[in-house]
Formats: structure tokens, C-alpha cells, sequence
């Protein structure tokens, strides 16, 4: 069965979220767990973090995904942000157990300058400080679109942290978008075969869904809206045939505008290999 599904608000509630996905038509969400825009890790009350594990039983929504806010930065050279980084991470980790969550979808991050090398070390570094405390919570690490000073944009990066981090908690989350921001033509099979040998769609738990705003190699990660951008139908389409794409979770983090269930019907049909949408 096809997983797939939105990145989903928790305003008013942290159980809420399952309700915003069924309405969505979703089989899988994502969430955050968090103000992805602070640093401040706001208190759950129990009575809702015992709603959102009973709701996570009834609902038939899963994987259920959590995504790391966007200020920490597990690569930083500076030792202040670094330190905030990792307690960031702990306290995600945290609440991915008390929710029984599955996965925690953190970025690569940044080396601000000082070179990949001591971002990987440096990222490295924080995964090993927190994998005593992961229990049933995977960690996702995603690649980056190209962006300036980044890490993990380039599958050779991916691989090298892959060899530093060496733990069987730890795998990939890949986004579509970022991967053809950072030049790898999703349409095209022999890129997929590349991707594929380089770290093995078997260590990908997750795709993030997302078209790409902006042409092949551009490094910008905007997204668009499946089917309406510059990886297109042709371009997911033969994404999803590829061997065992199509038995991963898919959680897409399209603009606000698109249509819930009339997008996850688009992404549904190119995933089964519908030639009419
Ligand atoms: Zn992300
Ligand atoms: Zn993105």
C-alpha cells in the first residue's frame, strides 16, 4: 500500500494533526514538534501526548514523521550553536518517544565556511552524543539542495557521513526537489542507478515529495506543487518506477496552495504508474 502524505499543522494540539491528515486524504504525515522557528522547546501536556498515541492507533496514518525545526545546526563550527544544536535534537528525540514517533527527519546542516570536512565531523559527532537516548526513533537525515556552505547535497557526501556515523538508528530521508536543485535528474534512469549505487535506496526510509521551483542544478530549494514544476509528470514518473521506490513513505512539503486530496490523487496516479492523470 502506498504511503504518502503532508507535512501537517499541530496548532491547538499536537493530537489535532491526525485529523488535518485524514482531512487531507493522507495515509502518512509530518509533523513538527515544535515552534520551527525558536529554540524554545514548548511543554506537551500529558492528557494530549496520551491523545496523540491513542489517535496514532485508530487513525491509519503511518509512518508518522517528525521533522527537526530549522535553527539548529548539527554541523556548526561554533561551539555555542553546536551545543544548542544537540540539545535541540535531544529534546526532539525526547517527544519522538513519549509520541512513539518512528522518525526524525533532521537536516545535514552547515559549515558556515569552515569546510565539509569538519561539518561531517562535527555532525557526526552529535548523532554519536544522542544514540544512547533513541530507543524506538530513528534519525532521517536529509539532503540538502546545494545551497552555500552545506553539507549533504551530493550523494559522495551522503556516503562519507554514512561511513562516520556507522549506526543502525541512523538512515536517509531523500527530497525530491533537493536532489534536482542539486543536479540529479530524477527523469532520467542511469541518475537513479547512480543515486541507487552510491547509498542504496535501501537506506532511504522516507522521501520527502516535493517538485522543484526551479531548473536542474539551480541549488534553490523551492518547492512546487507535483506535477507543476520543472521535475514534472515525465520526471516522477519514472522516478516512481524505479525498483522499490514505490514501497517507501512519501510525505510531501508542497506550497500552501495545492489542493490537498487533489494533489495526493495526482502523486497516487504517477506512484501506480496511471499513464492518465
Ligand atoms: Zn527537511
Ligand atoms: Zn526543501
Amino acid at each position: 500500500m502506498l504511503r504518502l502524505g503532508y507535512h501537517v499543522s499541530i496548532a491547538n494540539g499536537i493530537s489535532l494533526a491526525f485529523d488535518r491528515a485524514k482531512q487531507e486524504g493522507c495515509t502518512a504525515m509530518q509533523i513538527f514538534l515544535t515552534n520551527p522557528r525558536g529554540w524554545r522547546i514548548s511543554y506537551i501536556p500529558e492528557e494530549e501526548i496520551a491523545a496523540f498515541v491513542e489517535k496514532s492507533k485508530s487513525f491509519d496514518i503511518k509512518p508518522v514523521v517528525a521533522h527537526m525545526p530549522y535553527l539548529p545546526n548539527l554541523a556548526s563550527p561554533n561551539k555555542s550553536t553546536f551545543s544548542k544544536s544537540i540539545d535541540s535534537l535531544k529534546a526532539n528525540i525526547y517527544i519522538c518517544n513519549k509520541l512513539g514517533i518512528k522518525y526524525l527527519v533532521a537536516h545535514l546542516g552547515s559549515h558556515l565556511g569552515e569546510g565539509k570536512e569538519k561539518g561531517m565531523k562535527n555532525l557526526a559527532e552529535a548523532i554519536s552524543s544522542v544514540e544512547d537516548l533513541l530507543g524506538n526513533t530513528m534519525i532521517l537525515l536529509e539532503n540538502e539542495a546545494g545551497q552555500r556552505n552545506s553539507i549533504g547535497s551530493s550523494m559522495e557526501d551522503l556516503s562519507e557521513i554514512r561511513r562516520l556515523v556507522a549506526s543502525k538508528n541512523v538512515a536517509f530521508c531523500l527530497d525530491t526537489c533537493h536532489l534536482f536543485a542539486a543536479g540529479y535528474d530524477l527523469g532520467n534512469r542511469k541518475v537513479l542507478e547512480r543515486i541507487d549505487r552510491e547509498i542504496g535506496f535501501k537506506n532511504v526510509y522516507l522521501f520527502h515529495l516535493n517538485d522543484a521551483k526551479y531548473e536542474l542544478g539551480s541549488c534553490l530549494d523551492r518547492h512546487e506543487n507535483i506535477g507543476l514544476g520543472c521535475i514534472g509528470t515525465k520526471g516522477f514518473s519514472e522516478f516512481f518506477a524505479y525498483k522499490g521506490i514505490n514501497s517507501k513513505p512519501f510525505i510531501m512539503e508542497t506550497p500552501e496552495a495545492g489542493s490537498g486530496v487533489e494533489e495526493i490523487r495526482i502523486a497516487t496516479a504517477l506512484a501506480s504508474g496511471t499513464p492518465k492523470l
